[in-house]
């Protein structure tokens, strides 16, 4: 399975083996693969994220400014490290990744947005509570499976 590197943005090819694979580390750079935080992603590297990973993505689109983002924030990260086995955690700054935000015609933030081999799966524009968000996210996981 492809997975990119949270840190060098290498692409690794992983075992498949829940335990082998949580210790996996970069082929390139040698960091942990599974580090439990979202991966920033902007204009250039954006597309590249999608289709070079072999689990599904889900992106988190924010701005400073937006209040509902900093809440959301921290539950983000917190699923992550639950579900990181699953799924490709990451976030576009929609202030910087300006090109990005338009091609998406993301018109409200926080928006969520889970892909899978680069295909938009689903879309939620809003912030949520943890366990509705999770709910969110596995329900997005069982239209791929
Ligand atoms: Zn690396």
């Amino acid at each position: 399975m492809h997975y990119t590197c949270p840190s060098c943005a290498a692409i690794n090819r992983i075992p498949e083996d829940q335990q082998q694979k949580l210790q996996a580390q970069c082929g390139r750079c040698k960091q942990p693969l599974f580090n439990g935080h979202p991966v920033e992603l902007n204009d250039s590297n954006f597309q590249r994220f999608l289709l070079k990973n072999d689990l599904p993505v889900v992106v988190d689109f924010w701005a400073s400014w937006c209040g509902p983002c900093q809440m959301m924030a921290p539950v983000f990260t917190q699923l992550c490290g639950q579900m990181q086995q699953q799924m490709r955690f990451a976030k576009v700054n929609t202030e910087q990744a300006q090109q990005t935000s338009a091609q998406l015609g993301i018109r409200s933030i926080p928006t969520l947005i889970v892909y899978h081999q680069g295909k938009e799966i689903d879309r939620l524009a809003g912030a949520l509570p943890a366990p509705q968000l999770q709910q969110w996210l596995q329900a997005a996981l069982n239209k791929i499976h």
